[in-house]
């Protein structure tokens, strides 16, 4: 039988200037390719199995471009994975590429997960609607047998129980693609909040389900022998993750080494205990999702689990322990107008918090608040590659779209102004210079940024501008011409969750406040 060549994509995005965003180095490799890397077998209906891994944002298309064709030896399966929805045209165009050369292709992730996407399907490219745990065995042996099914885990989106392979760790050749030799790892997953802007309780559920923590231990092993030096927890939020101390208290007793940087939510403000044994484990920096000072936007955004009045405790209690405090805001709220957004800035200035970031209110497809905009006809926004949280993509009642735009870098330029951050660095560390360095580094690029209009998140250092969507629109417009609007996938409807998925939300308890 004729081996299957699998190729896992995470693909990337189209600039507004149409330019496929590639970096010269990459910030965070993508947790989700390297799992679905793990779970594929060595053989499938038979046949031998190969597997490779490609995370668009930090690879030139030659250098992988043509794995996306057919061949007489080998089939080849071009999985398009973690795929959100500004992301979604672009796996589109990768996927109709690979399909018109010959191969198998799926795509999987958030998008498809929670978005409708019927019109799409039936054109020889499949879509995952569930977790990967649902699906990849059969999707695996369906392409060994050369014939993929148009769609794949309908009616339950997400397994009962997680029970995950001990991650495949990254090659040296890999690890150098990124600024640090670091990966991400999920020790568990689902939130029990209901913030309606969030995608997070629609792709992972309000269950928290968790790995074996010593599934946990054994890939952070594979992970420092292989050269990672950093563990990025990807599970929101950690203090909901009922095996926390557990896996500390196991990293600590493995003296791993590792250094990790986590998220957890605001309720972390009442488990002290909690962030000191982090601390021990090797944590170096919190998210936190804060979001907002104002209590009613944060009632309005169903985030009532956020008391601004308990932040302070967060940055005190982590600055005791060595932590780094970085507090996400979102601006551009229905309610808030320019002196809102300023003084927001304010407020996080006078808490000092030791990393800010900041993103623009974004109606994700698939959310709750998705949703509410597009019955209330809001969304004013036709091209998905603009739902990034950088762009304003809904009719706000009080800030145009270019205005919240430039207060978005405001908001980086005035957090990481350089005089404050080198008072900030030298107060902190006196007289260690390396360490001062390290925090000026930081602001720098934040604070740069922030002027030259670029989100310092946004995945890499080194913008490379090498393909653009024009090359690949005749791919798009050949399977899926007649339904797209201009050359843009329609905005889709939320995808319902079936009656199985939400009897799992059903019984997510929720968890003590902590
Ligand atoms: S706390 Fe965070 S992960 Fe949980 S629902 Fe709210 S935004 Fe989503």
């Amino acid at each position: 039988m004729r081996h299957l060549e699998v190729i896992l994509i995470k693909p990337s995005k189209y600039n507004p200037d149409g330019f496929v965003q590639r970096f010269w180095k990459g910030f965070m490799p993508n947790a989700t390719g390297r799992h679905i890397m793990s779970m594929t077998p060595a053989e499938a209906s038979g046949a031998p199995v190969r597997v490779s891994w490609v995370d668009e944002y930090v690879y030139r298309p030659e250098e992988f471009m043509h794995l996306l064709s057919g061949s007489s030896d080998h089939r080849t399966l071009v999985a398009l994975v973690g795929v959100q929805s500004h992301q979604f045209q672009r796996a589109l165009d990768l996927a109709a590429f690979a399909v018109a050369h010959g191969c198998l292709a799926i795509i999987g992730g958030p998008h498809p997960m929670t978005c409708d996407t019927k019109d799409l399907q039936g054109r020889g490219v499949s879509f995952a609607l569930a977790e990967a745990e649902q699906v990849w065995p059969t999707v695996i042996g369906d392409a060994a047998k050369g014939e993929l099914q148009d769609v794949y885990g309908e009616g339950q989106r997400w397994a009962k129980e997680l029970n995950a392979s001990v991650l495949v760790p990254p090659t040296k050749g890999e690890l150098k693609r990124y600024a640090m030799p670091m990966i991400g790892v999920y020790p568990a997953r689902g939130c029990t909040f209901r913030c309606n802007f969030c995608s997070v309780i629609k792709i992972a559920g309000r269950q928290v389900r968790s790995q074996p923590v010593d599934t946990t231990i054994q890939t952070l092993r594979a992970a420092k022998n292989a050269g990672v030096r950093i563990v990025m927890f990807t599970s929101d939020n950690m203090n909901k993750y009922p095996g926390a101390r557990e896996l500390m208290e196991a990293m600590i007793e493995a003296r791993t080494g590792l250094r990790f940087f986590c998220q957890c939510d605001t309720q972390i403000a009442g488990r002290e205990d909690l962030i000191a044994l982090m601390a021990r484990a090797g944590c170096f920096q919190m998210f936190v999702g804060a979001e907002s000072f104002d209590r009613e936007t944060l009632i309005a955004a169903h985030k009532a689990q956020n008391r601004p009045e308990t932040y302070r405790r967060i940055v005190d209690a982590c600055r005791r322990h060595g932590i780094k405090s970085h507090f996400s805001s979102i601006i551009g709220f229905p309610n808030q107008d320019r002196a809102d957004i300023r003084e927001h800035v304010n407020r996080l200035l006078a808490l000092d918090p030791d990393a800010a970031s900041f993103y623009v209110l974004t109606p994700f497809p698939g959310t709750e608040q998705y949703g509410d905009f597009r019955r209330q006809g809001l969304l004013v926004e036709p091209n998905l590659d603009r739902y990034d949280t950088t762009h304003l993509v809904w009719r706000h009642p009080r800030l145009p779209p270019d205005e919240l735009r430039r207060l978005l870098f405001e908001c980086y330029c005035r957090f990481y102004r350089l005089d404050r951050a080198f008072g900030k660095a030298v107060r902190r560390y006196g007289m260690r210079p390396g360490r001062v360095m390290s925090s000026m580094e930081t602001a720098v690029f934040n604070w740069m940024s922030g002027v030259l209009g670029r989100h310092p998140m946004s995945g890499g250092i080194g913008i490379r501008k090498i393909d653009h969507v024009r090359e690949y629109l005749p791919y798009r417009r050949k399977l899926f011409g007649d339904v797209l609007a201009g050359d843009c996938v329609p905005l889709p409807d939320n995808l319902e969750l079936s009656v199985s998925d939400e009897e799992t939300n059903r019984k997510a308890s929720p968890l003590p406040a902590g």
